[in-house]
């Protein structure tokens, strides 16, 4: 009922793949062929999913979101609800699953970089849990509008290396931390925190992530009887929506939607939307959609949510993007802001701005919906870590 991709060699259609250095490809090839056989491991399956019911906190409820629908008043809104795991977003997913990755290849140092931190912290806890050695890199840009998370993760133990090097944000810090690896790939395990980097990361991350879907199945049985019409979720780097999509890339019926970062607006060139304005190309060793300019260079970002600060996409995502099985729309931050308001007002949940992407494509989705139609958000994370952005976008006096 899914599709069968990536192909062995790690590729979905064209993208993906293994654009590394010869060093990582050992490492990366010992990672693929422990992941394959843990895969189909009792014990490793059995000890993964205790720690998501017993640490994270699953299965996340699927919620009716009785008052949004009531306003748009053209179908079901479902809500997804990733923000109440432990940390609180689904990033946990991929770290709990992952970090069993690292104990039984017995790896003692655990590596990460982080953009906004909500990675970095997702590490460090599962680190922390397992009391092994751990390093996040991030951009010195982000340690500043982060510290908050920044804190957190030293409070868990982490390590946190500022790299000023590029703009100094999550580019840049994922730079230094493959450069760690290359470095010292014999103790060192990677965590990649999206769908993104070379094989097999798209496609572990996404099968950790992928709970999400399967929870989502049985769950719209049981609260509607049937699937959803349309599923929405935000897009970064694509891990919330590549775990939620994935078990429905086979059920045409089912509408999938990824929700990019359009910034100031598409047509300013401002913006975190490679699949709406971006082109081919290679980036962190895999090739995938990304912004670029004509000479190859990658181009600035820019978004409101640093979670979606990205310039790349994972490579699935791009797949799907061109066989037209999902589609990908992006919304502008003053879109988000209004959205982000109007999900705290009418629901009593406070997103993420990641999340808030997601929700505001409501305004023209809702519209083009019948009745009877179910619509379910993934409601990827919590934005109480938002708040200070939020309080100075919006130049409020505490
Ligand atoms: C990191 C993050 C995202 C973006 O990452 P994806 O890999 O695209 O899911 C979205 N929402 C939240 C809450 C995040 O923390």
């Amino acid at each position: 009922m899914k599709n069968n991709l990536p192909d062995k060699d790690g590729f979905f259609g064209e993208y993906g793949g293994k654009f590394v250095p010869e060093t990582l490809m050992f490492a990366l090839n010992e990672l693929e062929q422990t992941y394959t056989k843990l895969k189909e491991n009792n014990d490793f399956n059995s000890e993964f999913h205790k720690d998501l019911t017993e640490f994270v906190g699953r299965p996340s409820p699927l919620y009716f979101a009785k008052r949004l629908t009531e306003f748009y008043n053209s179908g079901s809104i479902w809500l997804k609800r990733e923000d109440l795991n432990h940390t609180g977003a689904h990033k946990i997913n991929n770290t709990v699953g992952q970090i069993l990755l690292a104990k039984y290849m017995g790896k003692k140092r655990i590596i990460a970089e982080t953009g906004a931190g909500q990675h970095g912290v997702a590490t460090a806890t599962v680190a922390a849990r397992l009391g092994l050695d751990c390093h996040i890199y991030m951009g010195s840009e982000d340690v500043k509008r982060q510290s908050l998370n920044v804190y957190r993760m030293k409070l868990l133990g982490a390590e946190v290396h500022e790299v000023n090097s590029g703009s100094a944000t999550l580019k840049d810090a994922l730079n230094e931390a493959l450069r760690d690896w290359v470095t010292n790939i014999e103790d060192t395990y990677y965590i990649i925190g999206s769908v993104t980097g070379p094989h097999p990361y798209p496609m572990i991350v996404r099968d950790f992530n992928a709970v999400v879907g399967y929870e989502l199945i049985e769950q719209s049985q049981k609260s509607f009887g049937r699937m959803p019409d349309s599923i929405v979720a935000c897009v970064g780097g694509g891990s919330n929506a590549m775990g939620i999509f994935y078990p429905f890339i086979d059920m045409k019926d089912v509408e999938l939607i990824g929700v990019e970062a359009a910034g100031k607006g598409i047509e300013t060139g401002e913006h975190a939307a490679p699949l709406n304005d971006g082109s081919p190309g290679v980036l962190h060793g895999a090739k995938s959609y990304l912004m670029q300019d004509e000479n190859g260079q990658v181009r600035g970002t820019a978004s409101i949510s640093a979670g979606l600060d990205y310039p790349g996409v994972g490579p699935e995502h791009s797949w799907l993007k061109d066989i037209k099985r999902a589609k990908y729309v992006a919304v502008s931050d003053d879109q988000v802001m209004k959205a982000f308001h109007m999900v705290n007002k009418m629901e009593g949940i406070l997103p993420a701005l990641e999340t808030a992407h997601a929700f505001a494509y409501l305004d023209d989705l809702m519209p083009t919906m019948k009745k009877d139609q179910h619509i379910v958000i993934n409601v990827s994370g919590r934005g109480d870590k938002d708040l200070n952005s939020v309080v100075e976008i919006e130049d409020i006096q505490l």
